[in-house]
Formats: C-alpha cells, sequence, structure tokens
C-alpha cells in the first residue's frame, strides 16, 4: 500500500514539517533561552473540518494560542444547522433530545476539560473549556453540565433544526410497523430508508448497525513554538440510548494531547475507540517514535483486534463500523488514518487548506 507519507518521501522531501523539528531548547552560558528551529503550524480534522483547520490556521497566524484556534475552528461545525452531527442541528437521541459531547485539550498548560450529555447549548466546546478554565473539575455531564453552562451565562436553546426533528420523527416512524406512529402517504424523503451518510468523507455508510448516521469533528494544530491543543466535538451516535456517551468527552479516548508528543483524536465507533483508549494510544505510540501516519494504523490495529463480538464483524472477521484517527506531532507532522480505504481528513499546511485521503488498514470489497 502507498500512503500519503510514502508519496511525500518519495518526492519533496518528506513533505510538510517533516523536514523540521523542534529543537530542544538550548541555553547558552549568560544568554536567554533560544528556539533554534521553529515548526511549520499544522491544523488538521475529520473531512467536516475544512472550513475549521482554515480557521484555525488563521487564529494561528494571527498569533492567537493554540486553544483558541481548534475552538474557533470547530464553533463554526457546531454553530451549522447543516451538520447534522455536531452542535445545532446534530440528530437527537431516541426521545428526541438533541444531547451533545465535547472534550478538549491545552497543551501548553495541560489543561483538559470536557462535557457530556448536554442538553441545550450550541457550542459544547466552549463550554468544556470553561469547566477546565472556571472549574477544579476536568468533567461534567448532564443537568450538571446544562447548569454549569447557564451559570456562565449560555443561553439554552432548542438544538432541533426543522430538519433534524423531521429526520427523528421518520426513524420514529420506520421502528416498528406495529407501533401507533404512521408514516404518511408521500412523506417520505428517499423511498425505503434514510440515506447511509457519513461526516467523515468517505461517502460511505460508516455506522455500526448498517443505517445510523454518524459523524463528529475532531481537530488538533500544532503551532511555530510546536505548542499544541485539540478538541472533539459531537452529536454523537443518532437515536442513541438517552445518556449514552461515545468516546468524544473522554479524555484519552475521542482526543488526547501532551504538548511534548502530539495531539490525536477520533470519530467513528465510539464504544471501540473507548475499549481501546483511542486518542492515548495513538499519542503513545507517537511518544515511541511512530510517524502519525504508523501511531493511527496501529492503534486502528487494536480496535480491530478488540472487535470480537460477531455481531460487529463482516463476512471477512473485520469490524463492520468505522473508526478514523487524526493526528499530528510536535515536528508538524501529521495524519488521518481509518480502518476501511475512502475516508478523508481536513489539513491546513503551508498556506493551503485541503482535503487528504486517509491512510487505511483494509480495502472496501
Ligand atoms: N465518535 C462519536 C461517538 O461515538 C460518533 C461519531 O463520530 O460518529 O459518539
Amino acid at each position: 500500500m502507498t500512503t500519503r507519507r510514502d508519496f511525500l518521501r518519495a518526492t519533496a522531501g518528506a513533505g510538510a514539517g517533516a523536514a523540521f523539528g523542534i529543537v530542544p531548547t538550548v541555553k547558552f552560558e549568560g544568554a536567554p533561552a533560544v528556539h533554534i528551529r521553529r515548526v511549520t503550524p499544522v491544523a488538521v480534522a475529520s473531512a467536516n473540518g475544512r472550513e475549521a483547520v482554515a480557521k484555525a490556521m488563521e487564529v494561528l497566524q494571527g498569533g492567537g494560542d493554540t486553544l483558541d484556534a481548534v475552538v474557533q475552528g470547530v464553533n463554526i461545525v457546531e454553530r451549522d444547522p447543516n451538520d447534522t452531527s455536531v452542535g445545532y442541528g446534530g440528530l437527537p437521541n431516541l426521545d428526541g433530545v438533541v444531547q451533545l459531547d465535547s472534550s478538549l485539550m491545552h497543551g501548553p498548560t495541560r489543561g483538559a476539560g470536557a462535557v457530556a450529555s448536554l442538553e441545550g447549548v450550541k457550542t459544547p466546546s466552549l463550554v468544556a473549556r470553561d469547566v477546565m478554565r472556571y472549574t477544579d473539575h476536568v468533567l461534567l455531564v448532564g443537568p450538571g453540565a446544562q447548569e454549569f453552562a447557564k451559570s456562565m451565562g449560555y443561553p439554552i436553546e432548542d438544538l432541533l433544526t426543522e430538519e433534524s426533528r423531521r429526520r427523528w420523527v421518520e426513524w420514529r416512524a420506520r421502528l416498528s410497523d406495529r407501533d401507533d406512529f404512521l408514516i404518511p402517504e408521500g412523506s417520505m424523503r428517499g423511498g425505503s430508508g434514510f440515506r447511509p451518510e457519513s461526516s467523515y468523507g468517505d461517502g460511505l455508510l460508516d455506522s455500526h448497525d448498517g443505517v445510523r448516521p454518524q459523524g463528529t469533528i475532531n481537530c488538533n494544530v500544532v503551532n511555530a513554538d510546536g505548542d499544541i491543543s485539540g478538541v472533539t466535538t459531537t452529536s454523537g451516535l443518532a437515536w442513541k440510548i438517552p445518556g449514552r456517551v461515545g468516546d468524544s468527552p473522554i479524555i484519552g479516548a475521542g482526543l488526547y494531547v501532551d504538548n511534548d508528543v502530539g495531539a490525536a483524536g477520533s470519530t467513528g465507533r465510539g464504544e471501540a475507540v473507548i475499549k481501546t483508549v483511542g486518542g492515548h494510544s495513538v499519542v503513545e505510540l507517537m511518544r515511541s517514535g511512530m510517524h502519525p501516519e504508523d501511531a493511527c494504523l496501529e492503534a486502528l490495529r487494536r480496535v480491530v483486534t478488540y472487535t470480537v463480538e460477531p455481531r460487529l464483524r463482516d463476512e471477512l472477521g473485520r469490524p463492520n463500523f468505522g473508526v478514523n484517527y487524526y493526528a499530528v506531532n510536535k515536528k508538524g507532522e501529521y495524519a488521518g488514518a481509518a480502518i476501511f480505504a475512502g475516508s478523508r481528513f481536513a489539513v491546513s499546511v503551508d498556506g493551503d487548506t485541503r482535503v487528504e485521503d486517509s491512510a487505511y488498514l483494509f480495502e472496501r470489497d
């Protein structure tokens, strides 16, 4: 398999960031500490984060902090009613209630904050940042998270859009033909069911039950000083059991940042990422010297190994769901990787913002 990285190595001399490196701060007798090399700043995100990485890079270029960069980036997607996987307009739970999850980490201060099952606030990443800044805690959940958000001045709003409510009503009606919910003639979109969809940019079904829409945004940056931050934010699995929390707000699963090493985050089946401590695993693998792409692929192999339930495996014994990792390291090297071919990720580097193909473990049949 030729990966993006192999290609870059064979051509442009290892690509963006790889030719750079943070050299440890050097002290001379009587002189202040100096950095003798700087990093090429990079922002990476899931495929739905093209605007987010562009924004993050704009903030970095303006001298902004790495955490402000990623948060301002994902805020665009959280507020976008047309992204049905994140924030406002995110698809609701079983009861038609939107419950949002988010976590973030600020590398330079080793800070972390998170919220889970938060209702009524469009931008859970901002509340997660307030948990980090204004409390001695890392994670607030459910009504407690909402009370905290209210105390910080966030308005409590209806997060269902007309479109997301309609899709929930359709889903509820399709659950059973023996209950009292009806499907009015001609009212359904797209014939026999929901269109398979994924916001990971693979154009393929990427959910773990074969029909359920999923999505999330993860965004990670490294700036010219080698400082690193990351954020993950999501409405989670559509139609989930109320109170179900995925990987996104779990520090070490949906996100991990170590300012000495790098950052990694995930999208896809959260249960699989939690069980393999995905984000932390990727960062630890990078710490051992692996390139972000190799680290992401190795962490995905662990997901495959942990997928032993027959209901979660296809006829070839592979997972029947998707997981994607996105990572940057302190040198400005970056990657996106997925279990299956076809996934993409957004990157902004060297004045260019684009969507690239992710590395992968398996071809789709
Ligand atoms: N990882 C998210 C979760 O499990 C959902 C997704 O990315 O599709 O909640």
